[in-house]
């Protein structure tokens, strides 16, 4: 039988080359170990990957990625890639990194069933719930899907900033800032939600005013 995947390893081969021929000590150095500076928390949707889209190479970003980027505290795999991140690596910056147009975020706002990840995605149903008044206030879904998707991100870091290596590493000291983003499927750009969180005290504060600039764009995209 041939090899269905033939393709993916062709094209595995010309990567390889294209890189060793651009630096002949990439893999080499790179193999000897990772010092990422950043932890992505992303979308598995295939159309955000992380170093790409941010023009960075293979060893810059720690990643973890699940639908509509949510990080729980119940979440073993999501609170080990911080841990390994935060305690290991010392990133010094965990971004939460949400879409427009996200089919997650799509889901919720449809009420629509699509099997066991609506169990998952009920998280992100929280966050529709708690921010009723602005999103019902929009008048079309692809506002509202806009503007869950920006909401989403700022609560996944509010998430983040309350688990418990996050708490630590500020209280030792450690340099480490936590941020949210969305990312524009329709023309490549990422918008920096203005969340940028690197201390305990400044968590509360930076979420008020990361949501009242969102409550006065209404209706209007912030990108
Ligand atoms: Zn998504």
């Amino acid at each position: 039988m041939t090899n269905p995947l033939q393709d993916l390893i062709d094209g595995n081969r010309r990567w390889s080359a294209a890189m060793n021929d651009a630096d002949p000590h990439f893999f080499e150095n790179l193999a000897r170990q990772q010092s990422p500076k950043y932890l992505w928390i992303g979308c598995s949707d295939s159309r955000v990957p992380a170093t790409q889209i941010v023009d960075l190479p293979p060893g810059e970003i720690f990643v973890q990625r699940n639908v509509a980027n949510v990080v729980s505290h119940t979440d073993l795999n999501c609170l080990s890639t911080i841990q390994f991140a935060v305690d290991i690596l010392k990133v010094e910056h965990i971004i939460v990194v949400g879409h427009y147009g996200c089919g997650g975020i799509q889901a919720v706002l449809d009420q629509r069933r699509l099997g066991l990840v609506d169990n998952w995605l009920r998280h992100v149903g929280d966050v529709a719930q708690k921010h009723d008044i602005m999103l019902s206030a929009l008048d079309t879904m692809t506002l509202r899907n806009m503007r869950l998707c920006e909401l989403n991100a700022i609560e996944q870091v509010v998430n983040v900033c309350h688990t418990t290596m996050v708490m630590d590493a500020w209280e030792r000291g450690q340099k480490l800032a936590v941020h949210a983003w969305c990312y524009s499927l329709d023309n490549g750009h990422m918008n920096d939600l203005d969340m940028h969180v690197d201390a305990r005290d400044a968590l509360w504060p930076t979420y008020a005013k990361a949501l009242n600039r969102l409550a006065a764009l209404a209706g209007k995209s912030p990108a």
